[in-house]
């Protein structure tokens, strides 16, 4: 790598003493890009990874960097060490791409979910009722186009600010997006249009990418509401057209209603729906002549984009009735996650995904599809993993097949055990489940505990822990305790020990079944494909929770993994964080 390189880069960074591992971050991004690579960087909270990501890819000569962030806290990053390099003189035209309600000027709008304000907007849009709607020539942009700066822009020139933003992207160097942006072909196909840049010159940055199998499903599922079937049937009746349409979709919402759904959602055959769902052209058909008639934007087009989406649909994808507030929708999901980043992963020039806790390469390349010969890592060690000590328990395992009281008294004793020990103060344990949680909390002999309810809120478990001395929290992995909450004052962790009571094995949902069927149809292998549906992502909750453990250099902290199944490949896995765990067993 160049002198010249390491001064560009260390320039972007903009603070006055680059951080540890952050110079080697952004010259492994830069080194990315010229390589055509796609880069794993597996680095933790708290080290400015975003600074290093950026200024390697600006430093780089990626003409476009594509910046993908779902959280508040995740788009905030970008944008500040943007402001930051604006303050130093360094300008970097960003645009932030969120859904589009959040540009909208008009009041009406506020009210609304997002089915129905896209409803609201097109209907505004096509009446000619929105003032905001008409074309426009280009506008004096700024260098950071965020949602408030293109609403106040947009009111000063009476343009939409959704349309302002879009504009903007042409000039853009830095886009930082929502995921469906980029994993919704329909929407990535505009994007990339609108920066007009192909897309293997396009460098594309994934923030928090552990779960990002989860997020590419969640950005391309399609729902239809019964609500909406309702007022396409109303529209129908009122302007007196398309009867047989009608009585299709009240006998989709009969059907609907019986089904009920369930918050997790209930699966449906796919054939069986696509008897009850009328075709994509007949509802097409129907909705023109009925906005040629009214001057309306009709309900129907909500369900042709389900309707068509349907009948484009393979075994790769899964039908559910979801419900929610007395409503119920079908949501159509792709199971295999690996059908969308195909179409994106290999076709950019480069890509860096990062987190604290990615998945082995082999991992993205089989349920993902990346090239495996342009896949790079690059890990920075556990934050301060010489300060965790961890002992995998032998002799106790959570499967499901071993669950029953007796398994629950034995967990419960450990962590009894585990509690009394003199090196204890406030210890988290993190069940695979809330069922096997409550299983074990009636044998539990340690007081005072303090155990996750379903309307727990982080500031009263917050509140208890800091009253006590010494106590015992019993949490849920993947829950809003085990990911993402601090327990720390003044930036030091309350937690000295970590019991890790079952390994949090996913649920056998119906997505993951339908997953774990189709990596075995592909690769052939059933073992692997349970390794990558199943265990990985249990592994990788494990070292979600012993990073609740240490937040600082200061933090000390003792692990305790209670199954067995973590031995062999488990310590494996872990070492990829730079920890080195112990065996041994407990006097149970
Ligand atoms: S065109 Fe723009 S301002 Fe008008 S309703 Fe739609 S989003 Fe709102």
């Amino acid at each position: 790598m160049s002198e010249e390189l390491r001064a560009q880069v260390e320039a972007l960074i903009p603070y006055k003493t680059v951080r540890k591992g952050q110079l080697e971050l952004a010259l492994e991004v830069a080194k990315a890009y010229a390589e055509k690579a796609i880069l794993l960087a597996r680095y933790p909270t708290g080290i400015g990874k975003t600074a290093a990501v950026l200024a390697g890819a600006l430093a780089s000569g990626a003409p476009k960097v594509v910046y993908l962030a779902r959280s508040k806290s995740q788009f905030q990053a970008p944008l500040r060490e943007v402001k930051r390099l604006l303050e130093r003189g360094i300008s970097v035209p960003t645009v932030v791409l969120v859904n589009k309600k959040n540009y909208c000027l008009l009041r009406g709008a506020l009210p609304l979910d997002y089915e129905e304000f896209l409803h609201f907007c097109r209907v505004k849009r096509f009446t000619g009722a929105c003032p905001y709607s008409s074309e426009f020539e280009d506008a004096e942009i700024p260098v950071l186009v965020t949602p408030k700066s293109a609403r106040s822009l947009g009111a000063k020139l009476g343009v939409c600010p959704f349309e302002l933003a879009w504009k903007a992207l042409r000039k853009a160097r830095l886009v930082v997006a929502s995921y469906p942006y980029v994993f919704r072909e329909d929407l990535r196909r505009l994007l990339v249009e609108s920066l007009g840049t192909p897309m293997d010159v396009l460098m594309l940055v994934v923030d928090e990418a552990h779960n990002l199998p989860d997020h590419i499903a969640e950005s391309t599922a399609i729902a239809v509401s019964d609500a909406t079937l309702r007022r396409a049937i109303s529209e129908l009746r009122a302007a007196g057209i398309g009867q047989e349409l009608a009585s299709s979709l009240s006998n989709l919402l009969g059907y609907m209603k019986r089904i009920k759904g369930a918050e997790e959602g209930v699966r449906i055959p796919l054939d069986e729906l696509t008897y009850l769902v009328p075709p994509a052209d007949e509802v097409k058909r129907v909705a023109l002549a009925l906005e040629k008639l009214t001057g309306m934007y009709s309900s129907l087009w909500q369900l042709y984009a389900f309707a068509e989406a349907l009948r484009r649909a393979s075994h790769e994808y899964l039908v559910t009735a979801v419900s929610s507030d007395g409503s119920v929708s079908l949501k159509l999901v792709l199971i295999n996650p690996g059908k969308v980043s195909r179409e994106v992963f290999p076709k950019v020039r480069s890509a860096v995904l990062m987190s604290s806790t990615l998945m082995p390469a082999e991992y993205y390349v089989a349920v993902l599809g990346f090239p495996g010969e342009r896949v790079r890592e690059v890990s920075y060690p556990f934050v301060w993993s010489e300060n965790v000590d961890v002992v995998i328990v032998k002799g106790i395992s959570s499967r499901y097949v071993e669950r029953g009281e007796e398994l629950y008294r034995r967990y419960a004793s450990a962590i009894d055990y585990i509690f009394e020990l003199p090196s204890t103060r406030r210890a988290l344990a993190i069940f695979p489940s809330y069922s096997f949680m409550m299983g074990v909390y009636p044998y539990i002999r340690s007081k005072p505990v303090i155990i996750e309810r379903r309307d727990s809120t982080i500031g009263s478990m917050l509140g208890k822990v800091l009253e006590l001395e010494k106590a015992l929290l019993l949490v849920v992995a993947r829950g809003k305790f085990a990911e993402g909450v601090e327990f720390t004052v003044l930036g030091k962790s309350l937690i000295d020990t970590i019991v890790i009571a079952g390994l949090p094995v996913p649920e056998p949902s119906v997505e993951n079944e339908k997953l774990y069927e189709l990596l075995q149809e592909r690769l052939g292998d059933r073992d692997l494909a349970w390794k990558y549906v199943y265990l990985y992502p249990a592994f990788m909750q494990v070292v979600q929770g012993i990073g609740r453990g240490v937040r600082s250099e200061k933090d000390k902290v003792k692990v305790f993994i209670l199954d067995e199944r973590m031995i062999g490949e488990g310590e494996k896995y872990l070492s990829m964080y730079g920890l080195v765990p112990r065996v041994g067993k407990l006097p149970l």
